[in-house]
């Protein structure tokens, strides 16, 4: 059996170890410490947003976000129903109740007119949603001009899902940057990784500080432990974030190395029946994951199996929340557009370690089934 191909592997250097190493040298291996700071001032510098709170992971990010937001229990958070679970995870951890919203097609992210539809229903329901979690799905960024306003007209926060999308731009904006608070993710699937990890920014002070005091356990600033409002172990580790520098680093050639691997595809493969999402004009995508859409399900499964039987990986794209059975009891605003993804889209490997035999090899497979 040949080396397999991986759908998103993690992709460490050197340059790592240098951090990590002075973790270790200086003994500070707990979740505090110089590395932390200065990973918090390197995202800060790069997305040119205001603050920065090293986290965990992105799903406690989104936790603290909404409590943040003043989300309560039986509140309504309005979320896209095209994403992974851990977008929506949170809401319910606070006993609030997911909305959620279909995709438009140039994007796949957030449909601004059904986002707009959705409020009016709920607000007509006699509730309106205390927040908007939108997500800037596989790097590409969600319409957030249009999602703002709404935001605005409606006086409802958005929060920014950008795990999947450190690096994307709209008008020059960072992903993550643009809403009331934007939440990164350095998992070991993400762009870059400190192995688990995440990051909640925001251009407004308090939210970042308050962050911090949550994540770590709601400590007050007394010799004694003295607690005023429930905390949570949230707080990114000194090691881990060591990582993250060296990761951060070297984002801009992942980004190009994943872009670089969405044209190769392109170029190869697009004209037999598979379709690619296009950058809008103004909008940047790091091209995290590299999808195709397919003109069937069937065709999507005989190129999935014929790569898994080349131990090449391979994932048909997020399944919807609605679909999902944990989440489907909840109010749903729709266009069949997520679902119809569902069925025919595919994620190929898209790592920045990928080297040209492997999207060779890739490619060729493809190529070979859709022309069976
Ligand atoms: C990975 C991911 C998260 C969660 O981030 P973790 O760091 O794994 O907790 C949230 N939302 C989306 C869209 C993701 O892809």
């Amino acid at each position: 059996m040949r080396k397999r191909i991986w759908l998103s592997s993690p992709h460490i250097g050197e340059q790592e170890q240098k951090y990590v190493q002075e973790a270790f040298s200086s003994n500070w291996i707990a979740p505090l410490g110089p590395n932390v700071d200065n990973f918090e001032k390197d995202i800060i510098k790069y997305t040119g947003v205001k603050f920065a709170s090293a986290l965990s992971s992105g799903t406690s990010a989104i936790h603290l976000a909404l409590i943040l937001m003043g989300v309560k229990r039986h509140d309504e958070v309005i979320c896209s129903t095209f994403t992974f679970s851990a977008s929506v995870n949170p809401i319910c951890y606070l006993g609030a109740t997911p909305i959620l919203v279909d995709s438009e097609s140039n994007t796949w992210n957030m449909c601004p007119y059904l986002l707009e539809e959705s409020i009016k229903d709920r607000i007509s329901k006699g509730k309106k949603p205390k927040a908007i979690i939108i997500v800037h799905l596989y790097g590409m960024p969600a319409n957030m001009n249009k999602i703002l306003s709404i935001s605005d007209k409606y006086n409802i926060p958005v929060i920014e899902d950008a795990a999947e999308s450190l690096g994307s731009t709209y008008n020059k904006k960072h992903t993550g940057s643009m809403g009331e608070i934007g939440v990164y993710s350095f998992n070991g699937n993400k762009i870059i990784t400190t192995s688990g990890g995440g990051m909640l920014v925001s251009n407004n002070e308090d939210y970042c500080k308050k962050s911090t005091h949550l994540a770590t356990q709601a400590r007050e600033n007394y010799p004694h432990y003295e607690h005023k409002e429930v905390g949570y172990n949230y707080r990114m580790s000194n090691v881990l974030a060591g990582i993250g520098r060296g990761q951060i680093e070297v984002l801009n050639q992942r980004i190009e190395s994943r872009r670089n691997n969405h044209e190769f595809y392109r170029k190869k493969i697009s004209e037999y029946g598979i379709s690619f999402l296009d950058e809008p004009l103004g909008y940047f995508s790091n091209r995290w994951l590299t999808c195709i859409v397919t003109n069937s399900f069937k065709d999507r499964e005989a190129i999935r199996l014929s790569l898994e039987e080349q131990n090449i990986e391979s994932r048909p794209l997020w399944k919807p929340m609605h679909l999902q059975p944990i989440f489907k009891k909840h109010p749903s605003y729709l266009n069949g557009l997520s679902e119809k993804l569902f069925q025919n889209g595919l994620c190929l490997p898209s790592g920045s370690n990928l080297n040209i035999e492997d999207k060779n090899r890739i490619v060729d497979i493809i190529l070979k089934t859709i022309n069976k």
